[in-house]
């Protein structure tokens, strides 16, 4: 082994990522007064939260007076098909209006009433008017006035950092190994706390509506430190998603489109919705929105470019102009006037409900190391409701970074393993030195076509099984076969992608291996072949094992309120 040299940065408390929940997480950890890193793949304020369009729940009761957080939880709950941790969306629907109201002092703009109050619009399986919105770039308002927050603050941003493995000394978190980007340098960043906000994982399917760089580093980072996780057979397609042009395959077609009154219809100009969702046609959940598009399609009744037709011409325009702005633009791109003609759309991979387990305090299972945001499993169960992500990253990355400066004024700074550093560093490495292997671009897209194929919407016993076995022989046949075409460490995508590809292949290993374990249908987990003795409620927790390998186990479901029918 190599000794390869590194450098050192110590902090109190050091937040993984910045998006939504990052940037509230360090916000809040920097005003109880400590020295706070933030770290990130990418610019400040380019993270994933900045591409959410639809909006941000909240029972304010604005517009649909009887709305209120009793409701919110109820329709959470109900919409998540009862696996969600009660506890935590208590929490959820209770902090939201104080955190939206936060998010006004820092200065964001949500559009309005007449009256001059927050406005609210129609999200699917939700009782009332709850999502509180600006246009449809609500989550790059949130993101802008997190940033300006941020540079309120005294927190220290680095921003293209890739953190490639935590470091865990005597059982507690004691920080992360990470290279520069820019430059390729070796670093050891060091603290008593740190929170995990590093998003999903959309990434390791070939359809998704996700950022390039969600690719699940978090959750197998996570794994690999020995912390449990929770539910990741739990992945939500949204059910629009663009099909065309390939070069849009899969961006998102926000959920405001329906809301706002959007209509789905078949190549015989049927309002399918009709035929399986009549009482609430195209707001039912998105898991089942997803489920009656794609049996139009696979029952060739679909549009000519394999998905269906969403429309929205015959709202007055000035309303599509106002309420759906971005979506023109998008659309105008490929061609398409929303306005006058129908959009194409189909299911595309689009939110983790599962993640690293968390408690009350946003506490994970290994101590001193909290998280929050959609890296985390649990508080949405089976399905997410459209806005409640949003409230997420603000709920519990306000409670994440709270919990996490308490911890690290009450205890000291681990050390750390330097030999373990050595190993990691000496990995990375290796991508680079290697003479012959296998391209990282070549592995990703086994991977990502193995996922889609075979772990997608309808799943089956033998192809999940199929998956598993893959997965297996790709983790161990070719990801320590990686090989960098250029080997360089200066901005080399070819090297972070690389090292990422590692991470995808445990965290899309997680996933198959839940949807194995869970033999009946259950929220966004659908099995053809659904096994009519699974149809109780568990959650599935994986953890890895003194070997290594990965164990899986059903547990209990955390119920205060609202028990399964
Ligand atoms: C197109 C789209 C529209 C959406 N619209 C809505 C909506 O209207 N309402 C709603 O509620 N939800 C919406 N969602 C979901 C919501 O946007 C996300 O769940 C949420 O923004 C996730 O925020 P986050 O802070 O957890 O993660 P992200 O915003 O994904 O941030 C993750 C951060 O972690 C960093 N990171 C990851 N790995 C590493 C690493 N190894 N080292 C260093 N940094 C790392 C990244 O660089 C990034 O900064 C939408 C999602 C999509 C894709």
């Amino acid at each position: 082994m190599d000794e390869l040299p590194y450098k050192t940065i110590l902090c109190d408390v050091l937040v993984v990522g910045a998006g939504g929940a990052g940037c509230r997480a360090a916000i809040e950890a920097s005003r109880l007064n400590l020295d706070v890193i933030m770290l990130s793949k990418e610019l400040i304020g380019k993270a994933h939260t900045s591409m959410a369009e639809g909006g941000y729940n909240v029972s304010l009761g604005n517009v649909d007076p009887d709305d209120n957080p009793e409701t919110h939880f109820k329709d959470t709950i109900v919409g998540g098909n009862y696996l969600n941790n009660q506890e935590l969306a208590e929490i959820l629907v209770n902090d939201a209006s104080e955190r939206v109201f936060d998010l006004e002092e820092m200065g964001a703009l949500f559009d309005r009433t007449p009256e001059g109050k927050i406005a609210q619009r129609t999200f699917g399986k939700q009782s009332w008017r709850r999502t509180a919105y600006a246009s449809d770039r609500t989550g790059s308002e949130i993101m802008i006035t997190l940033v300006e927050g941020i540079r309120k603050e005294s927190v220290r941003v680095f921003d293209e950092i890739f953190a490639t493995r935590l470091l865990v000394q005597d059982g507690r978190i004691a920080g992360v190994t990470a290279i520069d980007l820019k430059y390729g340098d070796y670093l050891v960043f060091r603290a008593q706390a740190v929170v995990m906000a590093t998003g999903g994982a959309g990434r390791i399917f070939t359809v998704t509506s996700n950022a390039q760089l969600d690719v699940g580093d978090g959750y197998a980072m996570a794994f690999e430190a020995g912390c449990d996780i929770i539910d990741m057979e739990m992945i939500q397609f949204h059910p629009t998603g663009m099909v065309a042009p390939e070069s849009a395959k899969g961006r998102l077609v926000t959920e405001a489109v329906r809301g706002e009154g959007g209509i789905l219809l078949n190549n015989k100009g049927e309002r399918f919705m009709n035929n399986y969702y009549p009482e609430v046609m195209e707001l039912a959940g998105r898991d089942q929105v997803a489920r009656s598009i794609m049996t139009e399609v696979l029952a060739g009744r679909g549009s000519p470019d394999g998905g269906v037709y969403l429309s929205i011409s015959h709202l007055p325009k000035r309303i599509v102009e106002f309420r759906l702005e971005s979506m023109i633009e998008q659309f105008g791109d490929a061609g398409v006037d929303i306005r006058d003609a129908p959009m194409q759309v189909s299911p595309t991979a689009h939110h983790f409900m599962g993640g690293l387990k968390t408690d009350t305090n946003a506490q994970t299972t290994i101590p001193g190391l909290y998280a929050a945001g959609e890296c985390t499993g649990g508080i949405h169960g089976g399905n997410r409701l459209g806005g409640n992500a949003l409230l997420d990253t603000q709920v519990f990355g306000a409670i994440a970074g709270g919990n996490a400066a308490r911890f690290a004024k009450e205890h000291e700074r681990p050390g750390v393993d330097r030999k373990e550093i050595q190993k990691e560093f000496n990995r990375l490495e290796a991508m680079l030195k290697r003479k012959e292997g296998i391209s990282p671009a070549v592995a990703r897209k086994e991977l990502t076509d193995l996922m889609w194929s075979k772990v997608q919407i309808f799943r089956k016993e033998e192809e999940i099984a199929y998956a598993v076995k893959e997965l297996k022989r790709i983790e161990k046949e070719v990801v320590p076969n990686i090989k960098v075409d250029v080997p360089i460490k200066r901005f080399n995508p070819g090297w972070h992608q690389a090292i990422e590809f590692g991470h995808m292949v445990i965290t899309a290993r997680m996933v198959a291996e839940g949807a194995f374990m869970r033999k009946g249908s259950r929220g966004a987990h659908y099995r053809v072949d659904a096994d009519p003795d699974d149809d109780g409620y568990y959650n599935i927790v994986i953890r890895r094992g003194s070997k290594g390998e990965m164990k899986l186990q059903k547990e209990d479901l955390v119920i205060t309120k609202i028990p399964p029918p």
